[in-house]
């Protein structure tokens, strides 16, 4: 998932770069990290800042119903388009990984170029069972690539979301290291870190991120996760729910339903 160094973008500084190609607005992200309810409250009054939004009443989170993944990839064609992802096959800020569990005990995990293009089939000889995982950053409530940040440049938001300021980040990866989920990479251009921010440009609009939004099995359930009715706390109702590499004391916020015991 890590990323090589490349080339700088030709004719911009980073700064100019990052006015120009970066979806979280950098008003919003100062606002965010200059704390709240004052960055709330500039927000509303100046019309040229993002309309009034207030991450203290939001609290979100995802689910993920493994048994509904189909692998059609949709969801992370639709996050590299949405997000300007690098389209090298390094880079993803959500990608699907099919296991394929065999007779002789042995699992085999693959991901070819993040399984955008979908999967090739599998010989069924041999074959036990063969399913698909989505991932993407866990938004992690205790979250280890925060606290190795050496400048303050990744934080987690109010209402719940890791979030990345790419003004502040040095790109040292030390976050891309201390991920134990691979969910960070380095971007080619900026040379800053880059993750899933659950869209945050689409929340704050009142949308759901894009990969909710074009998954046609409804494998992706987003919402508020404290909110007596939503569909993220129906889906957490009625499943038995499970997070990735609970041991790591991580807390993850993106919670997953039917998980099979060979995910690792
Ligand atoms: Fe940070 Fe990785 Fe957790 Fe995302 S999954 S919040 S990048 S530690
Ligand atoms: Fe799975 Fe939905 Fe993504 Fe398709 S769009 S790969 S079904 S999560």
């Amino acid at each position: 998932m890590e990323s090589a160094g490349e080339p700088e973008a030709g004719g911009l500084d980073r700064r100019d770069f990052l006015r120009k190609s970066l979806p979280v607005p950098l008003t919003l992200l100062a606002l965010l990290r200059a704390g709240e309810p004052e960055a709330e409250k500039k927000a509303e009054g100046d019309a040229s800042k993002p309309p009034a939004y207030k991450a203290s009443e939001h609290n979100y989170a995802m689910g993920i119903d493994t048994s509904r993944c189909i692998g059609c990839g949709r969801c992370a064609e639709a996050c590299k388009a949405e997000n300007d992802v690098p389209r090298e096959p390094f880079y993803f800020r959500t990608w699907i990984e099919r296991y394929v569990v065999q007779t002789n005990g042995e699992t085999v995990v693959s991901s070819p170029n993040g399984g955008i293009a979908g999967f090739p089939p599998v010989n069924e000889t041999g074959i036990v069972r063969t399913f698909f995982v989505p991932k993407l950053c866990n938004q992690c409530a205790n979250p280890p690539c925060v606290q190795v940040c050496p400048v303050g440049a990744t934080f987690t938001t109010q209402d719940g979301v890791v979030l990345v300021d790419q003004e502040y980040c040095i790109g040292c990866r030390y976050c891309i290291q201390a991920c134990p989920y691979g969910a960070r990479f380095l971007h080619p251009v900026t040379h800053t870190a880059e993750k899933c921010t659950f869209c945050y440009h689409r929340l704050i609009k009142g949308l759901v991120p894009a990969c909710v939004e074009v998954c046609p099995t409804q494998a992706r359930i987003f919402g508020e996760l404290k909110a007596r009715s939503s569909p993220l706390t129906r889906f957490m109702r009625l499943h038995e729910i499970q997070v990735l590499k609970p041991h790591l004391n991580t807390e993850p916020r993106v919670y997953y339903a039917n998980l099979d015991g060979e995910v690792r």
